[in-house]
């Protein structure tokens, strides 16, 4: 097991590391960072204030417009000198968010990332397809330098050219993919329009999918389609990257590193700490990152967080699967909705596929429309019929999310294809009826 001593770690001595390092972290933010040093002066508060894991609560959030304020070199604790890389996100107001890597970060990051791959039932002996990113985006070089840092062989194919992907895939008989859930999908898709049984020809054991919050029955589509299994990878690029959590065989939580990042769950409205097991939002402090420190980061993330000791013998914490982001919300005609819970209910329907788009508008009302392909062997077999899978369609939303959808029905292969991040939710309304502005 790569880095036994950390993945093992009892609950106990989470707890004794954590303080530890909580501390040194505090001081280390206070003094080399002047937004923090401000932060504190303004919430009233000193480093002595600090004096162990219940004082956390004291601390002033980050949020990410933090980051913003401070392009281009970020929130930096080091002279830029000391920085070997920088990473970047685009926003949507369009000025990027920074994070920036010291030696040390990087050291630290590829750590996680090898134990990342490990407890989702990685070894050194695999080959490892690497279909995220690469570039500015986390995704490409953290899920490439982790299996490389793990001992396995990587095919940096980074995403597109889908065909070449595919035919390397069944070359090299790769036998863990790692790459967004939606470009997953669409490589199943692909591999059967080019030919391939991918249960058969392919020898793919585990996927590591992340980068975009997925539902369980998307889940269930790619482990049935591709006959492999595919394992949640949670992070981003204000935390390192992917890495920060991931789930292990059980597949009951993602285990968030907890020996470097410490986790809290608020009320996204009013910031309160909630209690354990309550759902909120997700927050996180790193707690020994060199370049860029970050404290009380605010996620956007809706989850609850499982403390218990996981059937795999593990103690980090787990997230119980990201319910969608608080910014994802959709309020729709007063009735609060998550694009993962519209998933949930199409991909329970037989005879629709995965690809689907959400369209919110409004004239007088707020107004759902769901454009959904159908599933392509129903398409072109003699049994379909249109009228009977829209009413099944309509039911199954209805029982999900208490309000009706106008739902449209398109042949297989309308909704253009991704290779990254699928833009699923369109919304047409003004700003102001987002969450964020509440
Ligand atoms: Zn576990």
């Amino acid at each position: 097991m790569f880095n036994e001593k950390a993945q093992m770690m009892k609950a106990d001595d989470i707890r004794k590391l954590q303080t530890e390092k909580m501390l040194k972290m505090v001081r280390y933010a206070h003094d080399n960072v002047p937004m923090y040093k401000r932060k504190f002066k303004e919430a009233g508060i000193s480093i002595s204030d600090i004096k162990g894991l219940r004082d956390v609560h004291k601390i002033p959030f980050t949020v990410k417009d933090d980051l913003r304020d401070h392009y281009p070199y970020g929130i930096l604790a080091v002279p830029r000198e000391e920085v070997v890389r920088f990473h970047a996100s685009s926003g949507t107001t369009g000025i990027p968010t920074v994070v920036s890597y010291t030696r040390n970060d990087l050291d630290k990051w590829n750590d996680l990332m090898a134990r990342t791959y490990c407890a989702a039932g990685a070894k050194p002996e695999d080959i490892v397809q690497n279909a995220y990113g690469y570039g500015l985006f986390t995704g490409g070089l953290g899920f490439h330098y982790g299996a490389e840092t793990l001992g396995c062989s990587v095919l940096p194919t980074a995403t597109g050219n889908t065909k070449k992907q595919i035919q390397m895939m069944y070359d090299f008989k790769t036998t863990v993919l790692a790459c967004t859930p939606s470009y997953a999908i669409y490589l199943a898709e692909a591999s059967k329009n080019f030919g391939y049984k991918p249960r058969e020809d392919f020898d793919i054991r585990i996927g590591m999918f992340g980068a975009e919050p997925w539902s369980d029955e998307a889940r269930a589509s790619i482990q049935e389609s591709m006959g492999l299994r595919a394992q949640d990878v949670y992070g981003m690029s204000e935390l390192y990257g992917p890495g920060v959590a991931v789930e292990c065989p059980e597949q009951k939580g993602l285990h968030i590193w907890a020996d470097e990042f410490y986790v809290e769950t608020i009320d996204p409205v009013s910031g309160e700490v909630l209690p354990e097991g309550e759902k909120g939002e997700l927050v996180f402090t790193m707690l020994s990152r060199e370049a860029m420190p970050l404290l009380r980061y605010r996620t956007k993330d809706i989850a609850v967080i499982n403390y218990e000791e996981c059937d795999c013998g593990r103690w980090h914490p787990r997230i119980m699967r990201i319910k969608g982001r608080s910014d994802d919300m959709l309020i729709i005609g007063g009735v609060n909705v998550f694009p993962s819970q519209i998933e949930a209910a199409l991909l329970e329907t037989r005879g629709i596929s995965e690809h689907y788009q959400i369209i919110v508008d409004r004239d007088v009302l707020d107004k759902l429309y769901v454009k959904v392909e159908v599933d392509k062997d129903l398409y072109e077999s003699e049994d379909y019929n249109q009228e009977e899978l829209l009413k099944r369609t309509s039911e199954n939303l209805i029982a999900v999310l208490n309000i009706r959808a106008n739902i449209k029905l398109l042949e297989p292969g309308a909704i253009p294809r991704t290779v990254g991040k699928a833009k699923r939710v369109i919304d047409m309304r003004e700003e102001h009826d987002r969450i964020e502005d509440v």
